[in-house]
């Protein structure tokens, strides 16, 4: 998408864009070495209640920055803070009270969020120890704004925030089916936030990712969609959604990391599926066999087949062998062209596995397919 903008965009949308994709690469670069001290600082840090900071980094690049609201304190009248401090709240709730874990590490870590994050940056990123949050264009003219500021979506704080629980579980390799099966964790865990803050039912949701982000100059509801990938958006700057959910389609790149926010679109459909084929609330029970997976039985290699594996083992373990909800599982993954087979547990590996490929493709943005 951003190859597009600096493609086909006008001057301030092509050197956004290029200032972003520059951001990004710099912030990935210093992933590793903040996971590596989180860990420490998470010790120093833990409770067993929610506790949220929010900083304003008054549009530098120096983190944390300015403390505006901690945890307990009323709103501010800064719309972008409260934003993310709600946003934060339902994530942490969501899995608090559905999948009993607490907060990211699962050992009350604090979370802490910078918004106004440099001057018209388009992104949104959990860096390893905080999330971090740009403006969009707000301050271009109206006419050429295409990206409203990032905690507008509470599903893209979900999805950012979920990035570091598969930080401290499956530790999926940012890279290939690996990265795509991580950038599809965030997005599925990413929708049910919103969905559990909505209180909407599998069917009443509309499984849009990034609803709000687009200002009325894009063509686009938003930037995937797990309903119909491929469908999110088709607009003359931005270009179109490139997602495939279908196996049949799946796009074998070199760039996004091998196509981690492209191939997503396939689990995320098949999560769609089973949540939808299963009914209700999507977070009570799909959400709880994606959860397990997440936690127990993926690790750094694992590709969309093991994804498929693992979750129809769970659910059979939850729900029964040829339960509903292991039907649904399988119909999920059928839908997308991956037969589910039975195979036993795969016993989790801590650390990711595969050395410097997981450490150097542990990248978390969201809109860096190239
Ligand atoms: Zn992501």
């Amino acid at each position: 998408m951003l190859g597009e903008i600096i493609a086909k965009g006008s001057d301030n949308q092509r050197s956004r864009a290029m200032q972003t994709l520059s951001l990004s690469e710099q912030a990935r670069g210093q992933r590793r070495a903040l996971t590596d001290i989180s860990h420490m600082l998470t010790a120093m840090s833990a409770s067993a209640e929610k506790t949220r900071t929010i900083y304003d980094a008054r549009e530098g690049t120096t983190l944390p920055g300015t403390l505006v609201r901690k945890e307990g304190d009323p709103p501010v009248a800064d719309p972008a803070a409260n934003e993310a401090y709600d946003g934060c709240g339902f994530t942490y709730d969501l899995y608090k009270n559905f999948f009993g874990r607490n907060s990211l590490d699962g050992n009350g870590m604090h979370i802490d969020s910078t918004v106004h994050y440099q001057k018209g940056y388009d992104n949104a990123f959990w860096d390893g120890k905080q999330m971090v949050y740009g403006d969009g264009d707000e301050d271009l003219p109206e006419a050429q704004r295409l990206f409203n500021r990032f905690t507008i979506s509470v599903d893209i704080i979900g999805h950012e925030l979920t990035h570091g629980i598969t930080q401290y579980e499956a530790n999926l390799a940012y890279f290939a089916q690996s990265g795509a099966l991580n950038e599809s964790m965030s997005d599925v865990f990413g929708s049910l936030v919103k969905q559990y803050q909505r209180g909407q039912s599998a069917a009443e949701a509309d499984w849009i990712i990034g609803e709000g982000l687009f200002t009325s100059n894009v063509k686009g509801v938003g930037i995937r969609s797990m309903k119909a990938p491929g469908t999110a958006y088709d607009d003359p700057v931005i270009g179109k959604d490139p997602q495939p959910g279908h196996m049949k389609d799946y796009v074998s790149t070199t760039q996004d990391n091998g196509g981690v926010h492209i191939n997503s679109g396939i689990p995320n459909h098949a999560f769609y599926v089973a949540a939808l084929e299963i009914g209700g609330n999507a977070w009570e029970k799909a959400g709880q066999v994606w959860y397990i997976a997440l936690r127990d039985n993926l690790k750094g290699t694992s590709d969309f087949q093991d994804a498929a594996n693992q979750t129809f083992l769970i659910a059979g373990q939850k729900f029964g062998v040829g339960s509903l909800e292991q039907k649904a599982v399988a119909k999920g993954w059928a839908e997308v062209g991956i037969t589910a087979v039975s195979v036993p547990v795969t016993p989790p590996v801590t650390n990711g596995g595969s050395g410097c490929l997981t450490a150097v493709f542990r990248g978390l943005g969201l809109l860096r397919n190239g």
